[in-house]
Order: C-alpha cells, then sequence, then structure tokens
C-alpha cells in the first residue's frame, strides 16, 4: 500500500465519526499545490548529477504551512503527499497556528560530500524559492537533513528576498536557531511515553523499551527515557540492532555514535548485536519507539509483536492493517501526529521568536513545549475515552474537526 492510501485510510475511519460530508472530505484531503521540480548539480568529479525535489502544499486554513525537507532514496511524491497531509493534522492537534506541508528530494544523502550536498540544497531553494516563505510554507528538518542544511537553505533563500531568518526553522542555535530545537521531538516522544505508562500503570522501571533509529529523535528520547529511568533494552540504526535484557548504557552508547565518522553504531560491542529487524519483535520489550522510517510494522510482521505500548516517533510506521490487528489485541498506540509534534512545536517557538526578534531560554522552551504536548495528549485521551475510539482515531479527530472549522470559517462549505 502507497504512503497517501494508508494516511487516508486513518482519514476516513475520523471523518466519518465526525459526519464530514463527501465533497467536504475531498477538499480537506487534497493537497492544495504539488510541485516537483529538477534539481541538478555539478558532482566532486566534474560529472553532473540530476535528482527531483518535491515540495507539498496540503493545506493553509489554519495559518501558514509547516513540515520538513527529506532526502532520503525513497522520497517520491506519493511519500512526500502522505507526509505534508500528516503535518495538516498534526499542527492542528497541537493547536499551533499553522497548516500542512512537506518536501525532500530522492537522494541517499550519505553517498554525497559536504560540498556536493551544499550544492544540491542551494538548487532545491533556487526550484522552489518563490513558493515559500515566512507567511506562506516554511520547512524545517527532517530524515537526512540537519541544521546545517537549514542554513544553507535560508542564505540561498534569503539571495532573492533578503533577510528573514523565520523562512526556516531547525536553524543553528548560532543562527537565529531556538533553543532546545534539536532535542524538541525525542524529548516530545519521551515526555508522552512517560505520560501514557503512567495512566496504564505501567512503571518506569518496569518498563523495558526498544527504540528502532538512533538518528536525531531516537537518541534524545533514548536520553530522556533513560534518565526517567526506563531500562531502554534495545536500539538500532541501520548497521544493526544492540541489545541488553538488563538495559543499555545509553550514555556510553551515544558517546560511540558521536565518534562514529558516519555517527552510526557500528563497532559498539557492549551488549548482544542482532540483525537489524530483531528490534521490533523482541519478546522482553514492553514499549516499542519506532524513530526511523514509516511502514515497517505490517501484516506480514504483526504477529511477532509483542509490545503493550507503541509510541510512533516516526511518521507512519504502521500500515492501517496492522494497525487494526493492534488495536483489536489492545495494544496502546500513541499515533505519531500527536507523539512526535514535540519537533514541529519548538519549530514554531523558534519561528515566533525570529518575527520578534527575540530569544528565549532553553527553560522556558522546554516549559512551554512540555505544557503544548501534555494539553494535547490530555485532549486526544478524553476524546478516545468519550467516543470510544483509539488514541489515532480520536486524534485525528481532533485535527480533522480544527481544519475543517478553519476552512469553513473562511468561507468554504459543505
Ligand atoms: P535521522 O536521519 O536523524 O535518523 C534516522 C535513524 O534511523 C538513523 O539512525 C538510521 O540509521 C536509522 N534507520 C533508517 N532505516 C532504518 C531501519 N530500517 N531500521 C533501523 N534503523 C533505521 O532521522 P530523524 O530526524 O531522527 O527522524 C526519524 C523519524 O522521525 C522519521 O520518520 C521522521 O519523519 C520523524 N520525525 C522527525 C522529526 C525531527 O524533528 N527530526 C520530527 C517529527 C518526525
Amino acid at each position: 500500500m502507497r504512503a497517501f492510501e494508508a494516511t487516508q485510510i486513518f482519514f476516513d475511519e475520523a471523518a466519518e465519526r465526525l459526519k464530514i460530508d463527501p465533497a467536504m472530505r475531498e477538499a480537506l484531503l487534497m493537497p492544495d499545490r504539488e510541485i516537483q521540480v529538477q534539481v541538478s548539480i555539478e558532482m566532486d568529479d566534474g560529472k553532473l548529477a540530476n535528482f527531483i525535489g518535491f515540495r507539498v502544499q496540503h493545506d493553509n486554513a489554519r495559518g501558514p504551512m509547516k513540515g520538513g525537507l527529506r532526502f532520503h532514496p525513497q522520497v517520491d511524491l506519493d511519500e512526500v503527499r502522505a507526509l505534508a497531509c500528516l503535518m495538516t493534522w498534526k499542527t492542528a492537534v497541537v493547536n499551533l497556528p499553522y497548516g500542512g506541508a512537506k518536501g525532500g528530494i530522492g537522494v541517499d544523502p550519505s553517498r554525497l560530500s559536504q560540498p556536493e550536498l551544499q550544492r544540491l540544497t542551494r538548487s532545491l531553494a533556487d526550484a522552489i524559492h518563490d513558493v515559500v516563505g515566512p507567511d506562506t510554507d516554511i520547512p524545517a528538518p527532517d530524515m537526512g537533513t540537519d541544521f546545517q542544511i537549514m542554513s544553507w537553505f535560508r542564505n540561498q533563500w534569503e539571495k532573492y528576498h533578503g533577510f528573514n531568518p523565520a523562512v526556516i526553522t531547525g536553524k543553528p542555535v548560532e543562527e537565529y536557531g531556538a533553543r532546545g530545537r534539536e532535542e524538541a521531538t525525542g524529548r516530545g516522544v519521551g515526555t508522552l511515553t512517560l505520560k501514557l505508562t503512567r495512566r496504564l500503570g505501567l512503571k518506569p522501571d518496569k518498563a523495558k523499551t526498544a527504540i528502532q533509529g538512533f538518528g536525531n529523535v531516537g537518541t534524545h528520547a533514548a536520553k530522556f527515557l533513560n534518565e526517567a529511568e526506563f531500562p531502554i533494552i534495545a536500539v538500532s540504526d541501520i548497521t544493526g540492532t544492540y541489545y541488553k535484557s538488563t538495559g543499555l548504557n545509553i550514555p556510553e552508547i551515544m558517546r560511540h555514535k558521536m565518534k562514529h565518522p558516519k555517527g552510526l553504531l557500528e563497532g559498539y560491542n557492549e551488549c548482544e548485536v542482532l540483525p537489524v529487524d530483531a528490534l521490533l519483535t523482541l519478546p522482553d520489550a514492553a514499549v516499542l519507539i519506532p524513530a526511523a522510517v514509516g511502514g515497517i510494522i505490517t501484516e506480514e510482521n504483526v504477529d511477532e509483536i509483542h509490545a503493550k505500548v507503541i509510541v510512533e516517533a516516526a511518521n507512519g510506521p504502521i500500515v492501517p492493517a496492522a494497525d487494526k490487528i493492534l488495536n483489536q489485541r489492545e495494544v496502546h498506540i500513541l499515533p505519531d501526529i500527536l507523539a512526535n509534534a514535540g519537533g514541529v512545536t519548538v519549530s514554531y517557538f523558534e519561528w515566533v521568536q525570529n518575527r520578534q526578534h527575540y530569544r528565549w531560554s532553553l527553560d522556558r522552551v522546554r516549559q512551554e513545549l512540555d505544557h503544548t504536548m501534555n494539553e494535547a495528549f490530555e485532549t486526544v485521551w478524553e476524546t478516545s475515552n468519550q467516543h470510544e475510539v483509539s488514541l489515532r482515531t480520536a486524534a485525528y479527530m481532533i485535527g480533522i474537526a480544527r481544519v475543517h472549522r478553519a476552512t469553513e470559517l473562511a468561507g468554504l462549505t459543505g
């Protein structure tokens, strides 16, 4: 199943409960604008290389569109469309004054040198600079992109439009970035994992946790949960699953990753090393946090998943058919549009600071992030109980209802 079709299934279930009529559903689901661009660069060896870039602007009923830029070989129009759509419901669930968008390039950034990556980013900015901006559509980091790429993008955009750091978020802290942005998604995931497990009566020291993906989100979630005394029994990246039944030494494994030339776990041998996919099906993990790619829990492997709690740090890690089975088994799933909203929340704080030429302290950022995430969690939890639906359907109902209301207020009724 393609990614957008999966998103549509979750959307339809919530829209049905909200009794939104078919034409309005179509209007809410259909992206406002889809852009596909040629991104051609000269490689270090002098040869020409061509890539395809995308920006999908899904909806702006609640404010300027917001969403990351992903550099990954699997990026295509369908995936970007699905992710843009998720951003619309995500910004609405946490009640930010934004719509949703997403972009990216089908490329493996680990195969490019830094100068090539810079040329690629600037070429993308050349191609889409006239459709993004602080009041229209504000990009941010996602898989395969980081603060350096945000900085190059901003610099290139400003060559056309003049100084305005609010055009992009996730910038370096010393270049108008927000303190706490880098940790924000992982911290939000950690905060809500703690909240959900407490609500379910699962004590942190009994909640053995496995985290798939040890990039930006996975490392910060691991750090937060380790400090909250969750035993992190496994983490993984593209090089394998690193497992210790009594709990890994997270500070040590983070130091190892920092020293590795490509930021990988490869070579860490203070624990068992298992195949990459083994992480998902560990029999002793009570909490599973997918924090890598989408579509990894499917009909094929769902019966081998033992976790009682799944927190979707990644976007779209569970396909709808597997989601249905997990719901029947009463596995508690904290959906992506709520679980990983910490990143876009602190991106919003960064944008606000840029527009006011003012800097918040790290304490303030964390305090406001925790407040926003906790409030969104409570609303979703209450809706889930009130309507006797899963947390995912509850989160979609809240997001869709808010976007629907804004659409109607703007004059499009149905
Ligand atoms: P990243 O590129 O920093 O890290 C990705 C990690 O996943 C790497 O450790 C990589 O080795 C690993 N990985 C890739 N494929 C894997 C596989 N099949 N099995 C195990 N590990 C694998 O990316 P990130 O920014 O941490 O994003 C991770 C997920 O979180 C993505 O789905 C992204 O859309 C989502 N997300 C990120 C943010 C953010 O602020 N960065 C915000 C919201 C959602």
